[in-house]
């Protein structure tokens, strides 16, 4: 027989609770519920996958090949499965005109999805319903939910995520079973973020701030480029201008993104010198203080490109970053006094 994997991190509690229900005793409908980011959606998507699966369970209900047909139709992120129907979002009220794929409407309404409740299988096994952040933007579309509580009909479940479920009708929240998600160890959201493809000082970093949620390790992250983009570009204007800038931003850690960066503010001042108002900028959000500057000639730039690009060789060797970014310091200097 094929082994059977699960490929979620964390989650022991539900997995614990879910391996001891087969096909036969999975109830219609539950809710999982939890900080964001600790792998709710996660976890329904590879449950859904394991009740989808063609391969036999000799055990719990948790387990895929990652072979079979149905598997090869549900991916790490997206579904391509006839009977699994994935929403993440507001459920709106009304119907939509056109005749989506059960699998393709982007935002489905109360009346799709309890009409696609009704519907026969496609594999003539189960149809699984994954309601992520679900949110219902009217109590009208609460209210069509619930009919399909009323007379469930067989081989559907339904699975809602929310790390707000006191937002969830009483009414609703009441039919479903509701399982908790802890959050996550450090080491556990560092695992996760190396399988993203973070890099290994990210992946710390991001574990070291995350208290145990992915979605906050991925803002600190966002935060943490954001605040280098700012030192960095207040680095340039100063430098460019012909003053002494304060401090530096070069670090081992800092000093290959901080040139891209500094490539990024070259090529705007560029384009704004050569398109004025029309050039298409990278760094928008510096889009004002580019424009102060005077225009620069293309042979001082093409110099400084040079430079930089020569700057990002010598930061792969063992020069110091300071002295890197001072070498860079020199070519950029005055280039705008
Ligand atoms: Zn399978």
């Amino acid at each position: 027989m094929t082994d059977l994997k699960f490929e979620v991190t964390g989650a022991e509690g539900p997995k614990q609770f879910f391996s001891r229900l087969t096909k036969e005793t999975i109830a219609h409908g539950y809710l999982f519920t939890g900080t964001a980011g600790v792998g709710k959606k996660t976890f329904a998507r590879r449950l859904a996958q394991s009740l989808l699966c063609e391969a036999p369970h000799a055990g719990g209900v948790l387990g895929y090949d990652g072979t079979c047909t149905s598997c090869k139709l549900i991916g790490k992120e997206e579904t391509r499965h006839p009977d699994l129907l994935e929403s993440i979002g507001p459920l709106k009220i009304g119907e939509t005109d056109e005749a989506l794929g059960f699998h393709e409407a982007e935002a489905i309404t109360s009346r799709d999805l309890v009409r696609q409740l009704s519907l026969q299988s496609y594999s003539g096994g189960f149809r699984v319903f994954i309601l992520g952040d679900v949110d219902f933007a009217s109590p009208a579309a609460a209210n069509a939910l619930l009919k399909f509580f009323e007379e469930p009909p067989a081989n559907v479940v339904l699975l809602v995520t929310s790390s707000t479920p006191a937002r969830l009708l009483s009414t609703i929240r009441s039919r479903l079973i509701e399982i908790r998600f802890p959050t996550l160890s450090s080491a556990q959201v560092e695992d996760i973020l190396r399988e993203r493809g973070f890099e290994e000082k990210d992946a710390k970093l991001g574990a070291a701030l995350s208290q145990g949620s992915v979605t906050r390790a991925l803002a600190a992250l966002a935060e943490d480029e954001e605040q280098l983009r700012a030192q960095v570009a207040d680095w340039f204007f100063h430098v460019v201008g012909g003053a002494t800038p304060e401090g530096t931003w070069a670090t081992r850690e800092t000093l290959d993104e901080g040139l891209e960066i500094l490539k990024t503010l070259l090529r705007d001042w560029v384009a704004l010198t050569s398109a004025g108002k029309d050039a298409r900028l990278l760094a928008l959000d510096y889009g004002k203080e580019l424009t102060k500057l005077p225009a620069i000639d293309s042979q001082t730039a093409i110099g400084a490109f040079a430079k930089i690009t020569e700057a990002q060789r010598l930061a792969r060797t063992n020069v110091s970053p300071a002295l890197v970014a001072d070498y860079v310091r020199m070519a950029l200097t005055g280039t705008a006094a």
